[in-house]
């Protein structure tokens, strides 16, 4: 389908726990590469594909909330914890589509992310509902070359590959652009163990997730 110069918004997905600066920079980047009229930031429920998160839902949407309330582009969207479930991006992204006429989504993920792709529900689907912005991320695959995916994902991908930002506003689904981001080797991962370690979190989360990590005793115990 032609986009005929229909807006691009942004659909930024994950556990976020916590929110950091490495998602906070792809999306800021992002947003302002491809022009995005504003990045949907959706913490996920209860993720399908992964361990379920340390931190509660509550804690999570707060977190993200204090870290994007300043941004005019971001958008804090809480359909999938309202949910109460298992999030799915197709279900997001069909129920945002019929909410917003006339927008191009564009879901953003990270190459650790997008590598995974194949194993979401109904994710050749996805191609007919969004395109895909992939933020490089240090040592994952997609920074190094995109023949590294996996063989149905590789296939699938054939033909779709966009190298502009600009070049997502042919058709409004199904391409995808790997973005030129800054690399920052952060993950909630490495955060969670430091606050268990008892280590400094001081620039790698916005201050005021720091003081709500410390204020609520968030990690301390588990990783
Ligand atoms: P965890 O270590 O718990 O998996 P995470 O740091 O990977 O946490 P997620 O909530 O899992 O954060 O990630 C949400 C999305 O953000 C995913 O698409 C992921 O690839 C992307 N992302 C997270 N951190 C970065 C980063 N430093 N650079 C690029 N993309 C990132
Ligand atoms: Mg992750």
């Amino acid at each position: 389908m032609r986009n005929s110069g229909r807006p691009l918004l942004g659909i930024f997905g994950g556990t976020f726990d916590p929110i950091h600066y490495g998602h906070l920079r792809v999306a800021e980047e992002i947003g302002e590469m491809a022009d995005l009229r504003e990045v949907r930031v959706i913490p996920a429920g209860m993720p399908r594909l992964r361990a379920d998160p340390v931190a509660s839902l509550h804690h999570r949407v707060a977190m993200v909330h204090l870290a994007t309330e300043n941004n005019p582009r971001f958008k804090l969207d809480d359909r999938e914890i309202r949910r109460h479930g298992i999030s799915r991006t197709v279900d997001s992204l069909r129920e945002i589509r019929q909410e917003l006429d006339g927008v191009a989504l564009c879901v953003i993920t990270g190459a650790d992310a997008f590598i995974k792709l194949a194993e979401w529900h109904s994710w050749r689907e996805l191609f007919q509902l969004c395109h895909f912005i992939v933020a490089a991320r240090p040592g994952h695959a997609l920074t190094i070359s995109r023949d590294d995916l996996p063989r149905e994902l590789k296939d699938e991908c054939a033909g779709r590959w966009v190298s502009s930002a600009e070049g997502l506003k042919q058709i409004s689904s199904g391409l995808i652009f790997i973005a030129p981001t800054t690399l920052l080797d952060i993950s909630a991962t490495n955060i969670r163990a430091r606050v268990a370690a008892g280590k400094s979190l001081r620039y790698l989360v916005p201050d005021a997730v720091l003081n709500y990590i410390a204020t609520n005793h968030l990690y301390s115990g588990e990783l």
